[in-house]
């Protein structure tokens, strides 16, 4: 009956994301053994360096991305959304400087709170900000990432955008699916991860892109009722 193929699903489900887990996890390893390997054989640490810490970073991705999927129920507190956008800034002018992209924000104050899991929305970002970073894979002129906090009529938006290839409709069609991807090493679990989380926040999610020109990611947290 429809229980047992719950259980079913649920086991198929789990089975699958644990081989993926595995070889995802993978990947990165192999790439920061090597480069360690090299560093020791041609003393030049400083030149690896980058390339390991964002291997490093890109298993915390994926470790998250996974955690999330399978175990973690929100955890929220209400707070200003301005405290969020100040760590999603720390957050995002960090990451940018490793990897010589041009960041920069505008931030709206607002009185009102939101209703928010820290961090679930940093992972939120954390994803938004890989996929843009990601785009930006062989582009030859500057690379440019801003972040937008901005009050609405009813809640808060925040928003990236990157000056990256963008997507063509075709692509932008399938962001909805769980699993889809264009990159070879790529999961498609990101986006589908990041609407649930705002889903779970009853916010909503907006992807808009432009070929040649960029993307702009947003997401809209409703205000609390005083
Ligand atoms: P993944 O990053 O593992 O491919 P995601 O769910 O994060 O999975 O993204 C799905 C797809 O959406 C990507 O493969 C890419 O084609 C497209 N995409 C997402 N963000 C951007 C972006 N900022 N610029 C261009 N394409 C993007
Ligand atoms: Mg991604």
């Amino acid at each position: 009956d429809g229980k047992i193929n719950l259980v079913g699903y649920r086991t198929q489900m789990m089975t699958r994301l644990s081989a993926e887990f595995a070889h995802e996890l993978r990947n990165p390893l192999t790439i920061i053994k090597g480069f360690l390997q090299l560093s020791e054989y041609t003393k030049e640490y400083e030149k690896y360096q980058p390339v390991i810490l964002s291997e490093i970073d890109r298993m915390y991705t994926i470790l998250e991305n996974y955690l999330t999927m399978s175990f973690r129920k929100c955890n929220y507190k209400e707070m200003n959304p301005d405290a969020l956008c100040k760590s999603i800034i720390s957050l995002l002018s960090a990451e940018c400087m490793v990897n010589k992209v041009n960041f920069d924000y505008d931030v709206t104050y607002s009185e009102n709170y939101c209703k928010i899991d820290v961090n679930k929305m940093k992972q939120v970002m954390i994803n938004l900000l890989r996929n843009a970073l990601e785009s930006f894979e062989g582009q030859v002129f500057e690379k440019k990432i801003f972040f937008r906090g901005s009050v609405e009529d009813k809640g808060y938006r925040f928003s990236l955008s990157d000056n990256g290839p963008g997507m063509d409709t075709d692509v932008l069609n399938n962001l909805g699916q769980p699993l889809f991807t264009t990159k070879s090493k790529g999961t498609g679990i990101g986006l589908s991860l990041c609407k649930k989380i705002i889903a779970e926040h009853r916010g909503t999610f907006c992807v808009s892109s432009i070929p040649h020109q960029g993307t702009t990611v947003s997401f809209f947290l409703p205000f609390v009722s005083p």
